[in-house]
């Protein structure tokens, strides 16, 4: 299928590794030239030499944080006029319910709702202005199912959809289409590093926490990025006008749910 994106430029937040990859990757392959981000500099510069070589498109990077106003006004100048913008962001550390003090959460929310709603108030005008614009934010299952080692990821990440429900109405007759990507389990570094833990804390290995993790999803595996990329990447094309403010799952099933 023909996306209608060709020519178009994106920024993707976090997006040296992971589903961020996925989804830049995706965009890169229907012809998105890209401004891709992460805090490391030499993994994210392999990464895009990656797609530039794969795609050829044009790829500008930004190493930086994008959770600090410093990152943030960075990639915005970059970014300039993009047409597309994915947010994305590490997601909190794994403990239980009485772990967390102030400090924790308020960076929690930084990370997963502040500053998607910061970018996204400063690109949307822009794609206002152009009369077309594409956002996704990537957030997680836990925003519709808590997960019990995840309590921060299930607090912080709640607002932003509150935020999305409402601004995606807003500016949909303006023909800009805000969504948000809620990933289940994707075979990502993050996945592996939860794996681990949860290895160490169970005495298991980490091959049995996988596999028991895996026969939890109907679909019986983790998500690759490259799925979760391409769905991003319809999120992102012509084809989507009409969906406007969804909070979309793509969990393989492990959500027992009927809506
Ligand atoms: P990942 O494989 O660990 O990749 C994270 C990417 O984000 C890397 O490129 C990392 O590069 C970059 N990054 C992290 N913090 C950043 C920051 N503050 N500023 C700029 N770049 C940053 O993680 P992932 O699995 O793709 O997860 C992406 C998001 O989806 C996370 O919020 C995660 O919690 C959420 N999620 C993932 C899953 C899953 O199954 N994978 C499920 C639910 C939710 P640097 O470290 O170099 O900055």
């Amino acid at each position: 299928m023909d996306l209608g994106i060709s020519g178009k430029r994106a920024l993707v937040c976090a997006s040296s590794k992971g589903l961020g990859l996925g989804c830049a990757r995706a965009l890169a392959d229907a012809g998105v030239d890209l401004v891709m981000n992460a805090r490391t500099a030499d993994v994210l510069e392999a990464s895009a030499q990656s797609v530039r070589d794969d795609f050829g498109v044009s790829v500008q990077t930004v190493a930086v944080d994008v959770t600090t106003a410093n990152g943030q006004a960075q990639l915005l100048d970059v970014a300039g006029d993009v047409d597309i913008l994915v947010n994305n962001a590490g997601g909190p550390p794994p403990g239980v319910w009485s772990d967390w003090d102030r400090d924790d959460f308020i960076a929690a929310l930084d990370a997963n709702m502040l500053t998607p709603i910061a970018l996204m108030k400063a690109l949307l005008p822009v794609m206002i202005d152009k009369g077309w614009g594409r956002v996704v934010n990537i957030t997680s299952q836990s925003v519709k199912a808590p997960i019990a080692a995840l309590g921060l990821s299930n607090s912080a990440r709640a607002g932003l959809p509150g935020y999305v429900a409402g601004t995606a109405r807003q500016v949909a007759p303006m023909g800009v289409v805000v969504n948000n990507l809620l990933p289940g389990v994707h075979d990502t570094d993050r996945i592996k590093a939860l794996n681990q833990s949860i290895s160490q804390a169970r005495g298991i290995t980490v091959e049995e926490a996988r596999t028991e993790r895996e026969a939890e999803i109907p679909a019986g595996r983790f998500g690759t990025a490259d799925e979760f990329g391409a769905t991003c990447a319809f999120l992102c094309s012509q084809h989507a006008g009409f969906i406007i403010g969804q909070n979309i799952l793509l969990d393989g099933g492990a959500m027992n749910a009927t809506l």
